[in-house]
Order: structure tokens, then sequence, then C-alpha cells
């Protein structure tokens, strides 16, 4: 049996090592190496409830925090899923290798993150994620030396091989060869993360932008929550991206400020109480939105060791990119884009409607509901590569691959026309346009009027995208994946004007409040070039 997994950050690793580990061989397809995922950025750490924590946590806190953080829309047997094994997955992370940050008692720590009624999030310093990756690629290391996975690097995904509603693996982009290929397998796992690129300067990784959950929607896929975007509130800005001031700064004490005629206001703290400055991510991006004043982030009163034990990132981050040393001088923090809650459809097992495709990691839609709670998106991660590679390997092959090459073909020809075309619209110029629409339109505060707006600019765009010049200096796949990334993009904007209400990261000036009658998640499909939406009230994917 072959699985085909693309994307290489923790989720698709985690998935590639356990299908090897069963017998399944496995190629995995990106860009550049593990090393270079979003999962490297992961700073603040992973949840977990641990038997016997010093706390009384339980796994049903954790549970009944998630759906809460979710506003409910998380479905309640996928997080109870996840939830459940997180003490497995700790374990399973320090039997490969993972060292998280010890207490005086020599035990693993924990810190708190916003939104969460117990201390639960293990971490290794500020590095957590990189810690997780490395431990994951030593892992693949042993699989690889073996042959039972094959990395393919300077490759990007194009399409999917899908006939009669069965994915036969898929069509890749080769760098080095400057070519389309087929690659077929028995099961193909999606696991390509969030879609910054769509909003230009993120705290993510610009490699993940969105193509293949837009190019998996042209192809029926469904997706699920887009307009469920998650702002953290505290980033810095640099040249080329938004730099993330990890919540870890809060969880060890951080508090946030502005200054009034040189007066400090701990505003958060003024209007929430002692636990203001752990408020979720939503609402104090809200608030500091509405403050109308550059907002601070102060950890300088904080001890010197414990900055430099528990937060040498941020440390390095404010002295590297804007020379302030947090021992001595507060951060200037501002939201940003920050997660996806939605993404692809996906049933328990992390099927897609499509059979035998399977999506897993930030690019599936799944346990965040409308928001998700710091340091449960490296757990989910984990957890859905895990139950994808599990329920693969209880299957068995599918019949014969059927012939594709008639879709090959028609791929490389429209390839090579769009290749061809000399009009007068750039790529980059487009993608542009695009970021500053996304921004615009669905920032932290949302209107019918301007999300209207944005989806006219959005059928603007795509009616030149057939005639957009392809640019000899930008990478082919920067051509490629700008019509399914506008698609993306019109989906997104699409659900967002049709959520006429407030609920978690989504928040409507013209519809303040939450209203029970939207209680549910929004599905969106593709059907010519009109998108679908579909109010998922019967829970169709919570099976
Ligand atoms: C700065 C930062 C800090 C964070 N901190 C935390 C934290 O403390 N705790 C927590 O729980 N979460 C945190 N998160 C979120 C978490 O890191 C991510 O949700 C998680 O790592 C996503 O893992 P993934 O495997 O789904 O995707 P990624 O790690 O993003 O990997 C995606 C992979 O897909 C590849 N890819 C993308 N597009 C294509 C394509 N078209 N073709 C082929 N390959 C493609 C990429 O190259 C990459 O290999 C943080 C995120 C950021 C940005």
């Amino acid at each position: 049996m072959e699985a085909l997994i693309i994307g290489s950050g923790i989720s698709g690793m985690a998935a590639a090592v356990r299908l090897a580990g069963q017998g399944i061989h496995t190629t995995m397809v990106s860009p550049c190496p593990s090393e270079r995922s979003e999962s490297v950025m992961a700073a603040g750490g992973i949840n977990a409830t641990v038997t016997g924590n010093d706390e009384g946590d339980t796994v049903e806190d954790h549970i009944s925090d998630t759906l809460k953080g979710g506003c409910f829309l998380g479905g309640e047997k996928a997080v109870r899923g996840l939830c459940s094994h997180g003490e497995e997955i700790i374990h399973y992370l320090e039997s490969i290798g993972t060292v998280f940050s010890v207490g005086s008692d020599n035990k693993p720590t924990r810190r708190a993150f916003g939104g969460q009624s117990k201390k639960r999030t293990y971490f290794c310093g500020s590095s957590t994620g990189k810690q997780i990756v490395s431990a994951l690629v030593m892992e693949a290391r042993r699989y690889e030396a073996n042959g039972m996975i094959v990395r393919r690097l300077r490759c990007s995904f194009h399409s999917a091989l899908i006939k009669d509603g069965v994915c036969y693996g898929a069509v890749i982009f080769n760098e080095n060869t400057v070519h389309l290929e087929a690659v077929y397998a028995d099961f193909l796992i999606m696991a390509t993360g969030g879609q910054n690129a769509l909003f230009g300067k993120t705290t993510g990784s610009n490699l993940c932008d969105g193509y293949a959950a837009g190019r998996l929607f042209m192809q029926g896929a469904e997706l699920k929550n887009l307009e469920f975007i998650q702002y953290h509130p505290t980033s810095i800005e640099t040249a080329q991206k938004r730099m993330l001031i990890s919540e870890a700064a809060r969880g060890e004490g951080g508090r946030l400020f502005y200054l009034d005629n040189g007066e400090r206001v701990y505003f958060m703290e003024e209007k929430y109480g002692e636990r203001g400055n752990l408020m979720t991510r939503d609402l104090i991006s809200r608030e500091m939105n509405a403050c109308g004043h550059d907002v601070f982030l102060d950890v300088s009163f904080l001890d010197g060791e414990t900055i430099d034990r528990r937060l040498p990132e941020v440390r390095d981050i404010c002295l590297k990119y804007r020379g302030i040393d947090i021992k001595k001088d507060p951060i200037p923090v501002e939201p940003s884009v920050h997660f996806f809650m939605g993404g692809l459809a996906v049933h328990l097992n992390h099927e897609t409607c499509i059979r035998n495709l399977f999506a897993v990691g930030e690019c599936a839609a799944m346990y965040h509901g409308a928001n998700r709670l710091g340091g449960n998106s490296l757990l989910s991660a984990m957890y859905s590569g895990l139950v994808a590679a599990d329920e693969i390997a209880g299957r068995s092959s599918y019949v014969r691959f059927p012939d594709m090459t008639k879709f090959l073909g028609e791929q490389r020809r429209s390839l090579r026309k769009s290749l061809d075309s000399k009009s007068s619209f750039p790529v980059y110029y487009v993608r542009d346009m695009l970021s500053d629409t996304m921004n615009t339109r669905l920032g932290i505060v949302r209107d019918e009027k301007s999300l209207d707006e944005g989806l006219n600019s959005i059928g603007f765009y795509l009616s030149i995208a057939e005639k957009i010049r392809y640019d000899k200096t930008v990478p082919v796949y920067a051509n490629y994946s700008l019509e399914a990334m506008l698609h993306l993009a019109g989906a997104t904007l699409k659900a967002a004007m049709e959520r006429r209400e407030s609920r978690g990261a989504h928040y409507r000036s013209d519809h303040e409040k939450t209203d029970e009658r939207y209680a549910y998640a929004t599905l969106i499909s593709y059907d010519s070039g009109d998108y679908r939406i579909r109010p998922d009230k019967e829970k169709s994917y919570e099976s």
C-alpha cells in the first residue's frame, strides 16, 4: 500500500512516521525541508492533561475549555478524542527525544495559556515547535534509511488525481525538472498548513498559502468555518513578516498597557480583572483595536533568570529585530493574523468528502471551532496525523489505479498556456492586491458592506486571472497557484458575509451579538465559479 503526504510539518511527519511504522510505504512532498515548516515557529507549548498533575486538571476540564474557547463549534466527539489523547502524545514525544522544560522537582512543568482554566501547556523553553520537529525528523530518518519514507523536496502540490469521487494520488510540480508529474497512491494526506500568504505579512510562514485547499475546493472538496481567523494580539513588525511575541510572555505574567498622558493604563486588567492579560486572543485583539492607542507588553519586572530560562526566544526576537531589551523596556505590540480555524472539512477519521483524500493539521477544520486555544494546535497537528495514519493502516488497498493520463495532459497544457500568456498583470501585483483586500475586509472587525466590496474585488481579480502575465523572474508555482488562492479568498469572504452574528474570532460591527440561530459550522463548496454555503445543522462531519 502507498501513501502520499503533501507537507512535512508536524502533522505530515506524525502521519508519515506512524504509517511507516505500520509497514506502509510513504512519500512526503514539500518545497522545503521540515526544518523550514511553520511548525518550527511554535514557541509557547503543547496542551495536555497528564495523570497525577498537581493542579487537579482533568481531561474533562481540557474538553470543556476547548469547546468553550471554540464557542461550541468544535464538535464534541472530535474534541473529546483530541483531549483524551494528550497524555499519550506527550509521552510519545518524550520517547522520541523531545525534552520538555522541567520544574524544581525535575518533572516537566506547565505554563498557563489564554482561555485555560488550569496550567496545561507543556513547553521546551520558547522553542517547543523546534524541539518537536527535531524529534520527528530524527524518527522519520530511521524510516528514510530503510526506504519506508521517501522525501520529495523542491516539489509542490498541483492537483489531486480524482475520479468518480475517489482520490488516487496527486499531480506534483517538480521544481528541479520544471515539470508536472503524476504520483499515484492509495491514500493522499494533505498536511499543508494554514493560509498566511493570502494576507501577506502574518506571524506564520508564507509557504502556507492556502493554494492546496483552494485547488481541492475547486476539485470538489468542501471547506469549513473559513470565516474564523485568529488574530494574535502580540506581534512585532519586521521587514519580511510579523514576529510573534508568544503568549508565553503573558503566561509568565507579562502585562499589556497603553499610555494616556504619560500614565500607564493596564486596560485588560482594569476591565477583566487579574486574568485580564490571559483572556482569549480574539477578545484581547478586539480590545487593543478598540482602545485607540499604541499598546505595549511589559515583562521587564520579571526576574532576569525567568526571562532567560522561560522566554529566551522572545528576548532574542526583540533584541535582534527591534533592538529592545525586554529586561528593561516594554515591547510595542500589534495584533496579527496568526491561525486559521477553518480549512478542509474532514470526518472524525480525517477523511474529506472525497474518498481516500485526508487532511490533517492546520489545513483541516476540526477541533478549534470559532477560536483556537493556544497550545491546542500542536496537539491537534500531532493527533490528526496519527488518526489519519491509523485509519489508513486499517484499510485495504483500493483496486487498480485508473488511467489519469488525460487529466495530466490537460494540466500540463493549461500550465503551459498560462506561462505563455502576455498580459499586463504581473502575478505579484495581483497577489499584493489580494492581500490588501484580505487585510482590509477580513480584519478584527468586519461588516456586510466591506465584505461585499471585498468579494467584488476578488471577482475582478479572477476576471483578469486568466490574463495574468507569466513573469519569468517569479517561480512557476507562484503563477499557477494564484487562481485557486483567489477562490479560497472569495470563499472566505463569502463565509464571513453569510455569518451575520459575532462569534469567537468572527466579529461583525453590524451584528455584534452571538445569535444562536447561527450555532452551526459553515460548509462551502465550489460550483463552476460560484460558492455554495451550507449551514451544517446536521453536523455532517461529526462521524
Ligand atoms: C509564530 C507561531 C507560533 C506558534 N506557536 C504555537 C504554540 O506555541 N502552540 C501551538 O499549539 N501552536 C502554535 N502555533 C501554531 C502551530 O505552529 C501550527 O498550527 C502547526 O505547527 C501547523 O502544523 P502543520 O503540520 O499543520 O503545518 P506546517 O508546519 O505549516 O507545515 C505545512 C507544510 O506544508 C508544506 N506546503 C504548504 N503548501 C504546499 C504545497 N502547495 N505543496 C507542497 N507542500 C506545501 C509546507 O512547506 C510545510 O512543509 C504557532 C504558529 C506560529 C506561526
